[in-house]
Formats: structure tokens, sequence, C-alpha cells
């Protein structure tokens, strides 16, 4: 009996070595999730709300958001973030809702979606404009094809999103030396694009957490799309907005 119980007490003491429980004293690791904006032309209705979450190729941006996304990427896990992209791969298709639940499911700090105006027609310059930083804000909405409105209504959430989104302005001007915009909802509705009604960008109406949207120029000077320098640029602004709202847990 007494040696069955030692043994007992050898385990219980083997399981604790093996398996510590939570460590209350680990510092946490930020999670950061990276969503580069567009995919192949996908079609798809939300379960959940209902919304239609289509999402759709838009080149030469896709491109480039996605080279920008991995230069934040790697510089982000350089500084000892967690990052999950929404997307690994260029061609990856992803519709609106699935890239919110990567966020979801990752418990994500943070998210940051990137985006640029690029193209022969309709394109603006990486130096001159569209520099604009969304976050959310209670009320925001989107409209499903049956009529059903969506409400954004963290008031947590949107009160953190705001503050980062102060902060990600910050740090884009600096870097960017560009006037940035800063604004809690798209501004329009969005239905007289032919999207789901409504003022939200739908990745940040499905979040459950601060989810800054940001856009910039999409052509660098003499090109339609961005240069590598200008991707340079754009990402070295996004890791500064990063590091802004949520301090990197140890220096590279
Ligand atoms: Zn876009």
């Amino acid at each position: 009996m007494r040696r069955a119980l030692a043994s007992l007490v050898a385990a219980l003491a083997i399981c604790t070595l093996a398996n510590p429980g939570p460590a209350t004293s680990a510092p946490h690791v930020p999670v950061i999730v990276i969503d580069p904006g567009h995919s192949r032309s996908i079609h798809a209705i939300d379960r959940q709300t209902g919304l239609r979450v289509d999402d759709y190729e838009n080149e030469p941006e896709m491109r480039d958001v996605f080279s920008v996304a991995r230069l934040v990427t790697a510089r982000l896990r350089s500084l000892g973030y967690r990052v999950v992209m929404t997307k690994t791969s260029l061609n990856q298709r992803r519709n609106l809702a699935q890239r919110a639940r990567i966020a979801n499911a990752a418990h994500a700090d943070l998210a940051i979606s990137i985006h640029d105006q690029a193209g022969r027609n309709g394109g603006i310059g990486f130096r001159t404009g569209n520099n604009i930083v969304y976050y959310q804000s209670v009320g925001d909405y989107r409209v499903t094809p049956r009529g059903h409105h969506v409400v954004f209504r963290n008031h947590v959430v949107a009160r953190l999103s705001k503050r980062y989104a102060a902060e990600f302005a910050r740090a884009r001007r600096a870097v960017q030396h560009a006037r940035m915009k800063v604004r809690g909802n798209v501004g329009y509705d969005l239905g007289s694009r032919g999207l789901a009604p409504g003022d939200i960008w739908i990745v940040q109406l499905l979040a459950h957490m601060p989810w800054i949207y940001n856009e910039a120029g999409g052509n660098s000077r003499g090109h339609v799309g961005l240069t590598a320098a200008d991707r340079r640029t754009y990402a070295a602004s996004l890791v500064a907005g990063v590091e802004a709202c949520i301090p990197p847990p140890r220096r590279a």
C-alpha cells in the first residue's frame, strides 16, 4: 500500500514537471493578425450573420499589399510578436468572414488590414493621398441581402480601436511623411459600390478585437503599383503603428 502511494506521489510529481499548468508569471506574447487585402474572386454568404462576404482580386494592389504584409510579418516576428496572416500565399482564396474568424480564433490583441489604391485608372500616388486609418465604432453596420442590419456593438473594442487608430495615424504620418485621415466608419454607403450596404469594412465588423484598416496611395511615381522602396516604407509605417499600440515583448 505504502509502495503504491509512493509511486502515485512520484507519478504526480512527474506529471507536475511535465505539465506545469497555466504559468501565471509567463509574459503574454502579443498576437498580431496581418490581413493582406483581396483574394482571387470568391463569393460567399456568412452563415452566422447572413452577410455577403465576397472578395475580389484587385491587381496590382493584391500583389503589392501581400508583399507589404510579408515585410510587416517578418519584422514583427523579429521583434518578438506572435503573428498570424489571414492569407499565407498570394493566390489563396479567403472570404472576408474567414479573415475575421482567423483573428478571433487566434485571440489576436490587434489586427490590421493592408490596402492601397493602385491602377492605371483611378490609382492614387503613394506620395499624394488616400492615407486613411479606419477604426471600429459602435453603431457601424452592414446589411444582409434579406435586409437584416448587422451592427457593431462592442464598446470596449471600439474605445481601444479608436485609440489605436490615433497611434497608427501618428506613426504612419511620421514614417510616410504624409497626411493621414482617421475615420470611425467608411464615410459613405458601401451599397453605392454594389457591396453590402453599410459603413464598416466586414472584417472589422466581425472581429472581436481592435482591427485597424489601412489604406494608402498605390502608385509609386512613374509606376502602376508600388516600387520595392515604397512597399518598404508602407511596411515600416505599419510596424511603427503596431509598436505604438502594443509595445514589443522584447527588443530585437
Ligand atoms: Zn483594397
